[in-house]
């Protein structure tokens, strides 16, 4: 008796801090919630980033992920020309994946590597025809140790001494890899932490840890110039849910989506990155700069209030995720 009545004490306590929570993801629309509020706030902005999180995530296994690097794609598939987007960052990205040069005035921090099989024409080839100099990358920052970010690190190390900033459980993860890097693994080099601020000359790049994509994926802060006028960019390191599909793996995702919204917020972010140009758009985007006329607004320019509902698409779309995975295991 006296069990019963104090596990019914328990229940109350439990359903008044929770209730709500409780039983609105209970609720049989639960996950339609959020993909509509996902779906809301992705408006015209955010299309590749709802298609890519809200659609059609596939359930992830619960295991390690050690696999070789995916083999090149057709370089038409991949190619795409560098461009200067800012008055001090480049484009060196391909059509997939973003790569991007933020100059300063004692060298370049170069921001993720894509592929080994692309960095080199991208990269390389990529600030050479924008009349930069590779050998001047003093900082390269790695968002997440997967092989379409982390393929060029090795060689930037190597040729031309570039240190390399990655999260402690990302640089961990590249040491015990057995299959990820056939062609040898880029060596531990600078550990980032939580608000730590990567200088060179005039020029600060803030890291946030955000966990989740990765366990240490890696987004940040920064500051542009467009035609001299300084610009805040919240640049998001991980985005998909390709990692084990745990509830507690979701919760981490959705706390650092909700650190790094908060740190957008307070920096007056009003550009959102990505490195995969399917989020961000930057592919396109870049492309359009060679349409635009003075004093048109910058195409990555969105504003604070988009940059926020950045934040409410990747959320919205891992609560229903989270829900989903809840349900299935009644
Ligand atoms: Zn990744």
């Amino acid at each position: 008796m006296n069990m019963h009545v104090r596990n019914l004490g328990n229940a109350f306590i439990f359903l008044g801090l929770y209730g709500t929570t409780l039983f609105a993801e209970n609720a049989p629309d639960a996950v339609d919630i959020h993909l509509s509020a996902a779906r809301n706030a992705a408006g015209f902005d955010f299309p590749g980033t709802l298609a890519r999180l809200c659609v059609a995530p596939e359930p992830v296994p619960n295991t390690v992920r050690d696999v070789a690097p995916a083999s090149a794609l057709a370089r038409d598939a991949w190619f795409a020309e560098p461009a200067k987007v800012f008055d001090n960052l480049y484009f060196v990205g391909s059509k997939i994946h973003s790569s991007w040069a933020l100059t300063t005035t004692e060298g370049i921090i170069l921001i993720d590597t894509l592929f080994t099989y692309n960095s080199e024409e991208e990269i390389v080839g990529g600030l050479k025809k924008l009349g930069l100099d590779p050998a001047k990358v003093k900082y390269v920052i790695i968002t997440h140790a997967h092989s379409d970010h982390v393929g060029g690190a090795k060689m930037m190390q190597d040729r031309y001494g570039s240190r390399i900033v990655m999260g402690g459980p990302d640089w961990d993860s590249i040491e015990k890899s057995v299959y990820g890097y056939p062609l040898g693994k880029p060596k531990r080099d600078i550990v980032a932490i939580d608000g730590q601020k990567v200088t060179l000359g005039d020029t600060a790049v803030t890291i946030i840890t955000t966990p989740g994509h990765t366990p240490g994926t890696l987004s940040m802060l920064f500051t542009l110039k467009d035609n001299g006028k300084p610009i805040n960019v919240a640049y998001s390191g991980g985005t998909a849910f390709n990692f084990p599909s745990t509830v507690p793996n979701f919760d981490i995702y959705i706390s650092s989506q909700s650190k790094m919204r908060d740190a957008a917020a307070s920096s007056n972010a009003t550009i959102l990155m990505s490195n995969h140009t399917e989020f961000d758009s930057a592919y396109p985007k870049v492309r359009m700069l060679a349409l635009r006329k003075p004093g048109e607004p910058h195409p990555f320019d969105l504003g604070k209030e988009a940059v926020a509902r950045y934040f409410t698409v990747t959320r919205e779309c891992a609560q229903a995720a989270r829900t989903k995975l809840m349900q299935s295991a009644k």
